[in-house]
C-alpha cells in the first residue's frame, strides 16, 4: 500500500458506527478510507444455533429500516433475530406492557447479537469501493489550509477534506482536538449473560426497574433471553463471583420467576456504565459520531442507535452538498451539530430521569412514579404515543 493517500473522508474506527459511516458516505458517492485499529473482522459466524453471543443490542424498527437502505441487512442471518413485539416494564408497586399491536405497529424493534450485526457491516463494506487501512492506530493529526492529514503508527499519511471520529468512548480523535467531555457516573455495571428459559419469551422485553438496579431480559430465538443487569459496582461483583447455577437462581428470583426456570448459556460478561457527552460534536475537519461523541446508560437499548442516526444525518446532509463542494467547511459541520445536539440532549435526560425516577427514596416522587404508570397504563392515547416512541 503506497504511504500516501488522498481521500474526501477518513474514517477513525471501525465499530459498528464507523462501519456504518464508511458504508452510509461511499454509498453518497464520497471517496472513503476507514482506519481500524484491529484486522478485519471474520465475518463467518462462530455461535452455533444453541449458543449466543453475550453482546447483544436492541434495535428500533428506523434503524432496521435504515440498514436495510444501504444493503447491511441483506447479510444479517433473519435466523439469529428476535422482533420485540412488546415491553413490560416492572415498577415497585406496578407495571405497564406497551404492545406494537396497540399501536398498529408490526413490533417495536429487535435483538441482534453483536457478532452477527458486526459481521454484516464488513461484508457490506467489502463489497464497496472503501480503502481499508487495518492493524493500524491513528497517530497524529495536523491541518493545511484545505485539507487535514491524519497519520497511523503504520507510517501512512491519509489526506482528506473531513475526519469522520469513531473511535469510541475513549476517542483518541477527541482528544486530539481538545474537545472535553462531561460525565455522569452511575457507579453502576451492567452484567450480561443469555439463558435458555423455561417459559417462551413470546417477543417481549422486560425491565424490572429497582433503586439503581435495572434489569432487563430481552428476548432471543428458541427460548433463549439475554440478561441485561444494571447494577452497583459492589453487586457486580457479588453477582460475578456467584456459579452458574446460583446466578439463575438469583435472576429468577429479581424477574419474579416469569421466565420460569433458567440455564445459563455461556460466559458472563460486564460492563462500566456512564453517561459522556462531548461538549462539541464538531472540531475544525472533524465530527464526532457514536460513543466518541456521547455514551448513554443502556436501560433505553439506544446507544448505537443514537449513534447511527449521528450516521444517518450526516450522509443525509451530504446529499445536499454540491458534489464538488467541501464536506469539511465549519457551515457543513454545524449543520451537523445543530442537527444532532438535540437528540442526544433528550436521550440523556430520558435515561438518567428515569435513573433517578426509580431509583428516588421521596416517598412523593415514588407514589407519582408509580401513580404515572398506572395512569399511563389506563390511558390507550399516551400508550400510543410511547410506544412510537420506543419503536422510533
Ligand atoms: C452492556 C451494554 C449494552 C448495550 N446495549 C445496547 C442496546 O441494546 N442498544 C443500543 O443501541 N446500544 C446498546 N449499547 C451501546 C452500544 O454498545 C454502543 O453505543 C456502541 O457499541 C458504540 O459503537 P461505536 O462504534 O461508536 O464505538 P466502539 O464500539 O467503541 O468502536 C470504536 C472503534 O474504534 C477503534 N479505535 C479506538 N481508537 C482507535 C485509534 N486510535 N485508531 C484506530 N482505531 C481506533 C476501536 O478499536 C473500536 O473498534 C450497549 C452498551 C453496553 C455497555
Amino acid at each position: 500500500m503506497a504511504n500516501k493517500m488522498d481521500c474526501d473522508v477518513v474514517v477513525a474506527g471501525a465499530g459498528l458506527v464507523g462501519l456504518a459511516a464508511a458504508i452510509a458516505l461511499a454509498d453518497k458517492h464520497k471517496n472513503v478510507v476507514l482506519v481500524s485499529d484491529k484486522p478485519v473482522l471474520e465475518t463467518k459466524p462462530t455461535f452455533s444455533a444453541y449458543s449466543w453471543d453475550e453482546r447483544v443490542y436492541a434495535l428500533t424498527s428506523s434503524t432496521e429500516v435504515w440498514l436495510k437502505s444501504i444493503g447491511v441487512w441483506d447479510f444479517v442471518d433473519e435466523n439469529r433475530v428476535s422482533s420485540i413485539d412488546a415491553m413490560h416494564i416492572w415498577g415497585s408497586q406496578t407495571d405497564l406492557v406497551l404492545k406494537a399491536a396497540d399501536a398498529n405497529l408490526a413490533k417495536l424493534g429487535l435483538i441482534i447479537e453483536n457478532q452477527q450485526l458486526m459481521a454484516a457491516l464488513w461484508r457490506k463494506l467489502q463489497s464497496l469501493d472503501v480503502t481499508l487501512v487495518t492493524d493500524s492506530r491513528c497517530t497524529k493529526i495536523e491541518h493545511t489550509t484545505n485539507d487535514v492529514i491524519l497519520r497511523t503508527d503504520s507510517a501512512l499519511q491519509i489526506n482528506a477534506k473531513l475526519i469522520v471520529a469513531a473511535d469510541g468512548l475513549h476517542s483518541w480523535v477527541r482528544q486530539q482536538v481538545n474537545i472535553g467531555v462531561s460525565v455522569k457516573n452511575y457507579d453502576q455495571v451492567a452484567v450480561v449473560a443469555n439463558f435458555l428459559a423455561e417459559n417462551p419469551n413470546n417477543n417481549e422485553a422486560k425491565q424490572w426497574f429497582n433503586a439503581h438496579d435495572i434489569l432487563a431480559l430481552l428476548p432471543l430465538p428458541n427460548q433463549h433471553v439475554s440478561m441485561v443487569w444494571s447494577v452497583s459496582t459492589e453487586k457486580a461483583a457479588q453477582l460475578l463471583a456467584l456459579t452458574s447455577d446460583a446466578l439463575c437462581e438469583q435472576v429468577q428470583m429479581q424477574s419474579q420467576e416469569s421466565m420460569g426456570k433458567l440455564k445459563q448459556i455461556g460466559e458472563t460478561k460486564t460492563a462500566a456504565l456512564r453517561q459522556q457527552t462531548a461538549s462539541q460534536l464538531i472540531g475544525e475537519r472533524i465530527v464526532l459520531v457514536g460513543d466518541a461523541a456521547h455514551q448513554v446508560h443502556p436501560m433505553a437499548g439506544q446507544g448505537v442507535n443514537l449513534g447511527f442516526r449521528d450516521v444517518i444525518e450526516l450522509a443525509q446532509l451530504t446529499t445536499k452538498l454540491h458534489p464538488m463542494h467541501d464536506i469539511g467547511e465549519r457551515a457543513f459541520l454545524r449543520q451537523y451539530e445543530r442537527a444532532r445536539k438535540a437528540d442526544v440532549m433528550s436521550m440523556n435526560t430520558l435515561t438518567s430521569g428515569l435513573d433517578y425516577l426509580f431509583a428516588t427514596e421521596q416517598t412523593m416522587l415514588k407514589k407519582l412514579t408509580n401513580w404515572g404508570l398506572r395512569s399511563i397504563a389506563r390511558q390507550p392515547s399516551l400508550k400510543r404515543l410511547l410506544i412510537k416512541q420506543a419503536a422510533h
